[in-house]
């Protein structure tokens, strides 16, 4: 068995879910894992996550709760919105979200009603299927208005954004996404929502760790209200906060329960308070400043190697290539690179002339491989394994994949992760 802690009595008591789990224990251990959302929590999030806190009931909030036997959840739950306030600034925590789609669903039921405008950025683009894209609720319930990317930039086009919030109104403006390699400019976004009267929605998901750590600008003073899952760079359990200013707390926590949700998830809200307890101590602020200079190094080394990265290159955690030039699809190239020991996702390019289930690029996130100890002078070696790699995919050369998993096996032996042992 190598899972940490051991899973003694989930082997007796059912080995084919007890085998999945070492499986994927083992699978997270032998890979370079690059998918920009996902990271490894630490030791302790693992344990909170798996506590008897799971098993209680605590619809409300501290003090206000409709079933009795709070006397340690309302403790548990008041440290992690104190955590949250003191990492982020913030004047106001929900910490009860269940991830980051209904707490941007929360949101809307703060700020919205059915019908009403709301801008944000087109998935194809970098935003959020919950920014109002049309398979979503948000797109389905609200009358979806959308920005994007500029050309010649590959950056967000503010005078888009200005725009459209001018002739539209919009009730909501969302500034963040899923792949934007770029600083979110809150300021700006937050001057074009004051003249149009909006709520601007800050979705720092995938930076928040950054932002916690000072390797991004907060946007604390400039969003009403900001919404982030607690599972990406922030390196918490799967989950999600909301924080807002004081003027828009009541709404908040009225749209989180009773609007949308019944008990919140006790054990996942003791695992965020642990991982906001960790992103307080100094070295959360180094590893958020590692997570950058890494991506900045692979970024170089790739565009040495002839990459075409969208916007040129990266402020953050994350890289967004386009492959026309290589000759090789996104889905195809992604597939290769995860036989070969790398795994990351397919993804739309702004622009795209493929089909968003067969998209022109990849999307690359260091905050993972960061955690898991390598530095700026080990990304040369992984761009030099990724390009091996989509050389070999673009020559249908699949030999080749297996001898570089093992490379990478033998690699990544220096690096341990939590939750594995060998
Ligand atoms: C990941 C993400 C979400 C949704 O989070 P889930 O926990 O997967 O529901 C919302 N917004 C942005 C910008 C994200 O990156």
């Amino acid at each position: 068995m190598t899972h940490q802690p051991k899973l003694n009595a989930l082997a007796a008591a059912d080995p084919a879910i007890a085998g999945l789990v070492e499986g994927e224990a083992q699978r997270q251990h032998d890979k370079i894992r690059l998918i920009a959302s996902e990271n490894y929590v630490s030791q302790a999030v693992l344990e909170a996550t798996g506590t008897v806190l799971t098993n209680k009931y605590s619809e409300g909030y501290a003090g206000k709760r409709y079933y009795e036997g709070q006397q340690f959840i309302d403790q548990v739950e008041q440290l992690a919105i104190d955590r949250a306030k003191a990492v982020f600034g913030a004047d106001h925590a929900n910490v009860q979200p269940y991830s980051g789609s209904p707490a941007n669903l929360a949101a809307y039921l703060a700020f919205a009603q059915p019908g009403d405008n709301v801008l944000g950025m087109a998935l194809p683009d970098g935003g959020h299927l919950t920014h109002g894209w049309g398979v979503s609720a948000t797109g389905k319930w609200f009358t979806p208005v959308r920005y994007g990317v500029a050309k010649e930039t590959g950056r967000v086009d503010l005078d888009q954004v200005r725009d459209l919030a001018r002739q539209h109104r919009p009730k909501l403006i969302f500034a963040g996404g899923t792949a934007i390699p770029r600083t979110i400019d809150f300021p700006a976004f937050a001057e074009i929502a004051a003249e149009v009267d909006a709520v601007l929605v800050a979705d720092i998901a995938h930076i928040a760790g950054l932002v916690a750590g000072g390797a991004h600008p907060s946007p604390v003073g400039h969003a009403q209200v900001i919404t982030t899952t607690t599972h990406k760079t922030l390196r918490g359990p799967r989950g999600a906060m909301i924080l807002s200013d004081a003027e828009h707390a009541k709404a908040v926590d009225k749209a989180v329960f009773p609007g949308l949700q019944g008990g919140p998830h006790n054990h996942t809200t003791a695992a965020i308070a642990v991982a906001l307890h960790e992103a307080q101590q100094p070295s959360f602020s180094e590893y958020a400043h590692r997570i950058v200079a890494n991506a900045r190094a692979l970024a170089d080394a790739l565009l040495a190697c002839g990459y075409d990265l969208v916007s040129g290159g990266t402020d953050n955690h994350l890289l967004l290539i386009d492959l026309t030039n290589k000759g090789v699809a996104g889905k195809p190239a992604a597939q290769a690179l995860d036989r070969a020991g790398i795994e990351l996702n397919y993804n739309t390019v702004p622009f795209d002339p493929r089909k968003p289930f067969d998209p022109s690029g990849i999307r690359l996130g260091t905050s993972a491989i960061t955690t898991r100890g390598l530095r700026p002078e080990h990304q040369v070696e992984v761009a030099a394994w990724i390009d091996r790699t989509i050389t070999a995919a673009a020559a249908d050369d699949e030999a080749v994949l297996d001898t570089i998993a093992a490379e990478i096996r033998e690699f990544l032996e220096p690096f341990p992760i939590p939750g594995y042992s060998a």
